[in-house]
Formats: C-alpha cells, sequence, structure tokens
C-alpha cells in the first residue's frame, strides 16, 4: 500500500453518473494501492439538510449501496459512517478554537456554495464545513485526499489546520495531499450545467432501464435540428458528449451520420440509452443482491465504522496529550 486516503460523500440522497466518473471509478481502483477510509458524511449532510434529518437513515444505505454496487470492495476499503465516530466531532471542536471565521469566509469553494444556494446568513455548520472536513481527513492520518479541482482549497485548509495544530503542541498529525484526477466533469441531460440532483439534470445509477431510456429522450440536442435530414452539430449536443463515453466504437460513425442528415435524433438517443444501460447492468447485479440482503450493508457499515472509531481513539489519545488534556491518564 502507498499509503492511507480519505474520501467519501455527504448522503444527501443517492448517487449519479456524474459521482461515478467525477470520482467512485478512481476510488474503485485507488482502494487496491492505498489503504481506503471512505466516509458517509451524514452530519456535513445536515449542514444544508438541517431540517430533514428523516431523509439520513435512508440515505446512508442507499449511498452505502452505490459504493458496493459499483465494486468498492469492503474487505479492503473501510465504509464508514461519520456521526458514529463522536472523535471527529471533538477533534472539530478543537480545530475551531484557533480557525479564524475570516479564512472560512474568504474560502472559495464557501463563497461559490453559498451563492449557488442562495445563502447570505451562513449557519455555523455550513461555514465550518471544512474545519470539519479537516477532522475527517486527519481523524485516521490520511496522507491523501482524492478530490476534484474545486475541492482543492478544503484540503489547502486542512493542511494549514493540521501544520498550526502541529505548530501549536506537538507533531502529531499528518499534513494530507490533494490527489486531483484529470475528470472532465459530466455534464447533466440539460446539456448546460454539471450532472447534479440539485439540477435535477442526473443519470442515477439505481435508476431502471426504463427510466434511463425515458431520460435520455429528454436529453438536450442540437435545437436547430427538426427533421432527420436537418445537418446536425454534434459538437453542441449533450448526446453526443454521452456517446462519447458510452458509446466510444461508434460515435465517428454517428457524427458523419449526424452532420450528413444520416440519423434521427430520436434513433441516435436510443442507442445511447441502450449504451448507458448496458454500462449500468453489471453494478445493476450487485445492487439487486445488497438491496435483498440489507442486514449483510448493515454489518459491513457497522464493522468499518468499528475499525474507524479504533483508529480514532487512538488518534485522539495523542491530541489530547499533545494538548495536555489528558488529564487522567
Ligand atoms: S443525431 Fe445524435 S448527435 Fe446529432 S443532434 Fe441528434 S442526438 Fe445529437
Amino acid at each position: 500500500m502507498k499509503g492511507r486516503i480519505l474520501t467519501g460523500d455527504r448522503t444527501t440522497g443517492k448517487l449519479h453518473l456524474g459521482h461515478y466518473f467525477g470520482s467512485l471509478q478512481n476510488r474503485v481502483k485507488l482502494q487496491h494501492e492505498y489503504e481506503t477510509f471512505i466516509i458517509l458524511a451524514d452530519v456535513q449532510a445536515l449542514t444544508t439538510h438541517f431540517e430533514n434529518p428523516g431523509m439520513l437513515s435512508e440515505n446512508l444505505r442507499n449511498v452505502a449501496i452505490d459504493y458496493l454496487s459499483v465494486g468498492i470492495d469492503p474487505e479492503i476499503s473501510t465504509i464508514f459512517v461519520q456521526s458514529l465516530i463522536p472523535e471527529i466531532a471533538e477533534l472539530t471542536i478543537y480545530y475551531s478554537m484557533f480557525v479564524s471565521v475570516n479564512s472560512l469566509r474568504h474560502n472559495p469553494t464557501i463563497k461559490t456554495e453559498a451563492k449557488e444556494r442562495g445563502y447570505d446568513d451562513l449557519t455555523y455548520g455550513f461555514l465550518g464545513y471544512p474545519v470539519s472536513q479537516a477532522a475527517d481527513i486527519s481523524f485516521c492520518k490520511a496522507n491523501l485526499v482524492p478530490v476534484g479541482e474545486d475541492q482543492v482549497p478544503h484540503i489547502e485548509m486542512c493542511r494549514k489546520i493540521v501544520r498550526r495544530f502541529n505548530e501549536l503542541y506537538a507533531p502529531v498529525l499528518v499534513e494530507p495531499e490533494a490527489l486531483v484526477g484529470d475528470v472532465p466533469r459530466l455534464v447533466g441531460l440539460d446539456g448546460k450545467l454539471k450532472m447534479s440532483k440539485s439540477y435535477g439534470n442526473a443519470i442515477y445509477l439505481s435508476e431502471s432501464y426504463e427510466e434511463i431510456m425515458k431520460k435520455v429522450r429528454n436529453a438536450v440536442t442540437d435545437p436547430n435540428r427538426i427533421k432527420k435530414s436537418d445537418p446536425g452539430n454534434p459538437d453542441i449536443c449533450t448526446v453526443f458528449s454521452y456517446q462519447g463515453i458510452f458509446n466510444k466504437e461508434d460515435k465517428c460513425n454517428i457524427e458523419e451520420m449526424c452532420k450528413g442528415g444520416k440519423i434521427g435524433c430520436v434513433e441516435c438517443k436510443r442507442i445511447l440509452g441502450e449504451k448507458i444501460n448496458e454500462f449500468i447492468s453489471p453494478f445493476r447485479e450487485k445492487r439487486a443482491y445488497y438491496e435483498s440482503h440489507p442486514k449483510v450493508v448493515d454489518e459491513i457499515l457497522l464493522s468499518g465504522t468499528n475499525r474507524a472509531r479504533e483508529i480514532a481513539k487512538e488518534t485522539m489519545r495523542e491530541v489530547r496529550a499533545a494538548m495536555k488534556i489528558n488529564y487522567f491518564d
């Protein structure tokens, strides 16, 4: 193993193809090279969903099944539940004593997310998200965090927090590095924005054959194309950008036929829908197993959480000793 990785997702809903290409695919590969910890960040889900904690239980299991169905192997990766590791919350509090509010306010990711969500009066939890994330990463002494470009400021902040802790008290924590993957963002079915649950433009890993065919039928294409014989422009067509991912071998042929008005959008979308279904089909088989064995999923989560908790307890013993607050040890 080359080192330890911390990765994961907020448990706000089921995962989609954007998650698959943006991170899951990479995690499946990395788990064979690095000791992998995957956090189901249910506490952080509350930063934006605090009014509806009832959704966490179902979402937690849905995300776990998404992981298992795409090939995260619980024998080699540790999947754990954030809220069941109270040491993470404790570490977050210690960090929050020396992280300035201004450094959080100026964090570009926080600024962008707050703007996108229309927040002007930020909650303590939302503003403090990077502090909590620093605790997620450092409790298990992960030295690498696979992220997209937009998450780099969070990792930078985590490095600063850990460095400050080590300087203030004792060098017991590990400064992580961002492992930035070269992953182009998957555009949503609307062709305008990245694929995201909040934009309603996503294809979910758990969707049925029919649901996927229907969504692809409604995807945005070249708007200037009315009849099949109209020459199309694949460069501005969302469906064509997906053909390049799911139907690589036929992409050039489709491009030529589209430009020459030799294929209709209905047929082009049907081909794509079949290809996406072919791609998702092996995930469906695994999903069916886990959905019909919910106890197996719960056991995987409990055993991963126990393992992560043991590490958290050990780290916090060192943290408290470094801060000289281990009064009775
Ligand atoms: S034929 Fe295919 S690539 Fe061309 S505009 Fe229609 S959906 Fe897009």
